[in-house]
């Protein structure tokens, strides 16, 4: 199986720097489009190949595209979101650290597409490896002449920029994201408008994940017959995959979009540790539901895990064993989402940290029965259409359906007015 995304992400953890990647095919993508395609070309090529957006919504990113009016005048932006601080996520930074020119081909490519005037990489603040990748890396592609005026010789300019953020989980919400860039406080905006048309400073902008923005180069190469080829199910292309918790070989693959959850976790996490027992996964990071054992055949890509009732995500799978206490899981969780909670909208200030203290008091033996509908009301009142933006809708995800697949779980916490796992957890 072809890894076009990591294949040339050495072994060691060091970058590929610019004369290697050049050597391994590196900006030939770049070269291509600016002589022989039409910035609307690059956009219908990723449209028809079905390129979904690798940062959890899975959007269609030639359809994001589209969007943009090309007829207006003034600056146009590109950014590249790579905010990553989903829980149990380390995709990114794979490619960050690995391959930071194949991001910044494709954001070029990308900017080239929509005609974008200024492109800036989003970076989560604790990626400082990352970061002195990135900024070498920009640097040098100013100097091959990849960057700047006239790329390559062409009409086309383009100017890139390195901005890192301060650490908090809500600079990864994109119009969140936005406000910052912009100097401001870090809340969310009101969707529609929707950033493709009034964005950064109000110019249409296009906000993609790092991985869908690497795919960039590879289309353009080889096409979009070749890209869905590389896929086991209609989502097209390969998904860098991961997973974490009492696994034997936890870590991130790039596989077939699609590949089952139980090959994932035997084949490629090595089964559980000695000792523990598969219980459930939240399959794309911590905001998504818990899928169970009666779901390990369902094909990891974006329709097939929302059919089993959850969200492919990030794709970075979390695994709850049986030693493990999954009231105790989930409020770790709920703890993680209301502390980044921006406060801006009332449901998500207020509702996560009361469900916060609510798991907290069951854990600790406090736990009333009629704390099991408070749970339940708290997760549809912070659900999807009662909030600004998608943080707490979220954060509910894991509350919910552990709600459901481990109830008894959560009314033994309350019988027993003690967590019953607290003697196994280490
Ligand atoms: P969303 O579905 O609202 O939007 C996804 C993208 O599609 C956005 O760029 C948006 O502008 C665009 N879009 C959606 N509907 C549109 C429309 N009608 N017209 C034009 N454009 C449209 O999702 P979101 O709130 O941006 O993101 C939520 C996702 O983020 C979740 O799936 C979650 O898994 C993921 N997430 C990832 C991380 C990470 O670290 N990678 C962290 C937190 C959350």
């Amino acid at each position: 199986m072809e890894r076009p995304l990591t294949q040339h992400i050495p072994d060691n953890g060091a970058a590929l720097h610019l004369r290697e990647y050049e050597a391994v095919g590196g900006y030939s993508a770049l070269r291509k489009a600016l002589r022989d395609m039409e910035p609307a070309q690059v956009s219908t090529l990723v449209k028809e190949a079905n390129l979904k957006g690798r940062g959890g919504a899975g959007f269609a990113t030639g359809m994001k595209w589209s969007f943009v009016p090309m007829n207006v005048p003034g600056p146009k932006y590109l950014i590249a979101n790579a905010d990553e601080m989903e829980p149990g996520t380390f995709k990114d930074r794979w490619l960050l650290e690995g391959n930071p020119h194949q991001l910044l081909e494709g954001m070029i490519l990308a900017s080239y597409a929509i005609q974008a005037t200024d492109a800036f990489v989003f970076l989560r603040w604790a990626y400082k490896d990352a970061a002195r990748e990135m900024r070498r890396a920009i640097a040098d592609a100013y100097t091959a002449g990849y960057l700047g005026k006239n790329i390559l010789g062409s009409a086309f300019s383009l100017e890139m920029q390195l901005h890192t953020g301060v650490g908090r989980y809500m600079c990864g919400e994109e119009t969140a994201l936005l406000n910052s860039l912009e100097g401001k406080r870090a809340t969310p905006r009101a969707k529609p408008p929707f950033p493709q048309v009034s964005g950064l400073f109000g110019k249409p902008t296009i906000v993609n994940n790092v991985e869908t923005l690497s795919w960039i180069s590879h289309i353009v190469n080889n096409g979009e017959a070749w890209f869905k080829s590389l896929s086991y199910t209609a989502d097209g292309g390969t998904k860098i995959y991961g997973v974490s918790g009492r696994v034997n070989k936890p870590g991130a693959w790039e596989l077939p979009m699609g590949i089952t959850m139980r090959e994932l976790l035997e084949e490629h996490a090595g089964g559980m540790r000695n000792g523990y027992r598969f219980r459930g996964a939240l399959p794309g990071g911590a905001s998504t539901d818990f899928l169970t054992d009666a779901h390990l055949d369902v094909k990891m890509d974006f329709a097939g895990v929302a059919a089993a009732g959850s969200r492919l995500g990030t794709g970075t799978m979390v695994v709850l064993d049986d030693r493990t206490c999954p009231v105790g899981f989930v409020h770790n969780l709920e703890h993680f989402f209301a502390q980044e909670s921006c406060g801006f909208c009332t449901p998500c200030r207020e509702g996560l940290p009361w469900t916060e203290k609510i798991l907290w008091s069951l854990e600790n033996g406090t736990g009333e029965p009629s704390d099991l509908e408070l749970l339940e009301r708290h997760a549809r009142l912070l659900g999807p259409g009662n909030t600004f933006c998608a943080l707490a809708p979220g954060a509910m995800e894991p509350l919910q359906s552990a709600l459901k697949y481990f109830r008894e779980d959560f009314e033994q916490h309350i019988k027993e007015k003690k967590c019953p796992y607290a003697h196994h957890q280490h």
